[in-house]
């Protein structure tokens, strides 16, 4: 396939809000793709040259794009830039430029999908003294080969702007329709997608070896698993008569960790399934010392710890080191303490089937504990007395709550299930937990907080089963003037004139925000609500947060699709008014 016919595919996508006629739009190009090409188009998708933990990037901002438009169509970058001020779009402007240079059709040799895509992987590759020219020399010889719709989309890639609309979710219906004409292999290559995160991978699989071939995929050492979540539940006795005896751990209210050991070699995810290995050098060293096994996955929960007051400190203080360059001193100052807490592979064999108190077992015997890594506390009980005794000692000590675990379950990736059940403390007259929503646009206000340009916040959950963020409460008081100055900050690269694809909202701020920034927000409670989206079905009213505030920016661990779902509003609301017995 031409990557002129895939740059048509883009343009359809980008004008099409319907998921069902996006899943059809994709499926049609999945037909028409060779085989061989289906991996490169499912990363092309995303914006993409490598899965999302991949860190390869292009390595070309804006002025650089500019510099290989001005020379694809003998111009200089003055003029571009000042085409870039006007369109707001570097894509546009190359489209814009190629038309009027009379290059509306595509030229005889266009090149095709595979050989766009491994040319962008080698600017990537460039590097050392002189990449910048090269890069630039190779990224305007592609520009020059292509039609201005090509061009556009082109342009976008580097600066990470495709924005087409489509998540994971659809992409994966889109494989089962373009394979079998329905969603029915859905679930099927979810399961591989939760245990590997390539959605590349799986397309290829899929094209070359069938479905029964994607049933192989299976979890491997270096490709991050998609966490295994919690469910709610409002006392202690609800838990024990969900679970029977169920194990109880510590709840940590720090950064989760995936740890990937390959020998001497050690990577470390978010819970985001970003690489983060570079962030957590301490962790890092301390797995090739402390862990007794030549291959391993295990995750944890890593907090920073004060020495001297031999206190750990909240989330916010163990993310600030990743806008902090200087690593290492952060790494010496406050150290970080990973609490491990699962094990998912351990010397070549997946344990995810292994019942959890065997699983957590092999995982203590696994560590030899030291001040870096240690294993979760945790105890069994069978009444719920003795599960609040653990739950207070957790508050005594600071922490958020407790997790109780149901002693014979797998670890299922990727799934939300009362496998695990969180409880955390709350104050009366606010919800038990707090959600997390996407920023999806700013309402501006008047008098004082207008001056940092935002007046309050539009705020979404995220329905999966219809891949759209759904509007669910505005967030307008109790921000100090420097978090209204990070919300800006934050929020000023996804500033959209038009109101993004897969958001869903009857309100209409003064500017919409493509959904990427994630806070957690506690309220004080759920209520239905007419003008919210999230959960609106037909006549049914949706749901809304009442009295909501802003508790931290959750942009480091989570993804858009991570935040709290429609589902899990409906449960909470169903849950409203049940506290932990104190
Ligand atoms: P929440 O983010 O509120 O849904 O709570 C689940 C999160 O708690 C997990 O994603 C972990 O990051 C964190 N956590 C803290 N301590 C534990 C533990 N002992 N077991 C499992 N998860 C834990």
């Amino acid at each position: 396939m031409l990557f002129s016919e895939l740059a048509t595919y883009f343009s359809r996508l980008e004008k099409e809000t319907s998921r069902n006629s996006l899943v059809e739009i994709l499926a049609e190009l999945f037909e028409h793709a060779l085989p061989e090409e289906i991996a490169s188009c499912t990363y092309l998708l995303q914006g993409r040259l490598a899965p999302f933990f991949q860190p390869i990037e292009i390595g070309m901002g804006v002025n650089y794009v500019a510099d290989a438009i001005a020379l694809a169509y003998q111009t200089d970058r003055a003029e571009v830039l000042r085409r870039f001020d006007r369109l707001g779009d570097m894509g546009e402007v190359a489209k814009e430029m190629g038309e009027e240079s009379g290059r509306a059709a595509p030229p005889e040799a266009s090149p095709g999908i595979v050989e766009v895509f491994e040319t962008l992987k080698r600017i990537a590759g460039m590097a050392g003294p002189g990449s910048i020219e090269q890069k630039v020399g190779a990224f305007t010889k592609l520009l020059s080969s292509l039609d201005p719709l090509s061009a556009n989309y082109l342009c976008r890639i580097p600066l990470g702007r495709l924005r087409l609309g489509v998540g994971d979710p659809t992409i994966l219906d889109a494989f089962s329709f373009a394979q079998v004409g329905d969603k029915s292999l859905r679930k099927r290559l979810e399961r591989a997608y939760n245990e590997t995160s390539d959605l590349g991978l799986i397309g290829d699989t899929l094209w070359q070896h069938g479905i029964e071939g994607v049933d192989c995929l299976s979890i491997r050492v270096g490709n991050p698993i998609r966490p295994a979540l919690a469910e709610r539940l409002p006392s202690a006795e609800d838990i024990l008569k969900k679970l029977g005896r169920c194990a109880v751990e510590m709840k940590y209210d720090g950064f989760r960790c995936q740890v990937h050991k390959d020998g001497e070699d050690v990577r470390i995810f978010s819970r985001n399934l970003e690489d983060m290995t570079g962030m957590f050098p301490e962790i890092a060293q301390a797995t090739v010392r402390q862990i007794a096994a030549d291959t391993a996955i295990f995750e944890g929960e890593a907090l920073a710890y004060n020495p001297a007051s031999d206190e750990f400190l909240p989330f916010q203080q163990t993310t600030r080191r990743r806008r902090k360059h200087k690593i290492d001193e952060a790494a010496q100052e406050l150290p970080l303490r990973l609490f491990a807490f699962d094990l998912l592979y351990m010397n070549g064999e997946n344990v995810t089937s292994v019942p959890y108190e065997e699983r957590h077992d092999r995982l203590a015997r696994l560590i030899q504990r030291d001040e870096t890594i240690d294993v979760s506390a945790t105890r069994i009980v069978e009444d719920p007395e003795a599960l609040m005794e653990v739950f207070n000692l957790a508050i005594q000590e600071g922490l958020e709550g407790i997790l109780a675990k149901r002693l014979d379950s797998p670890y299922q990736a990727g799934s939300r299930n009362f496998n695990w059940v969180k409880l955390k403390r709350a104050q009366s007259g606010e919800l038990q937990d707090t959600v997390d929503c996407v920023i999806i646009g700013y309402i501006y206000g008047r008098g004082k907080r207008s001056s940092f340009g935002v007046g309050a916040l539009l705020v979404a959950v995220y329905d999966p089963d219809r891949d759209l963020f759904t509007s669910i409460t505005k967030i307008g008081t109790g921000l100090t003037d420097e978090e209204w100055r990070e919300v800006r900050e934050r929020c000023e690269p996804y500033v959209s004139e038009d109101k993004p694809a897969r958001v869903e909202s009857i309100l209409k701020p003064s500017v919409w925000v493509e959904p990427a920034v994630v806070i957690e927000v506690l309220a004080d409670e759920i209520t239905r609500s007419p003008i919210h989206t999230a959960g609106m079905d037909g006549e049914k009213q949706g749901y809304a947060l009442r009295f909501p505030r802003l508790v931290s920016f959750r942009s480091d661990d989570r993804r858009p699709e991570d935040c709290t779902t429609v589902r899990e509003i409906v449960e909470m609301y169903g849950q409203q008014g049940f506290r932990p017995a104190k």
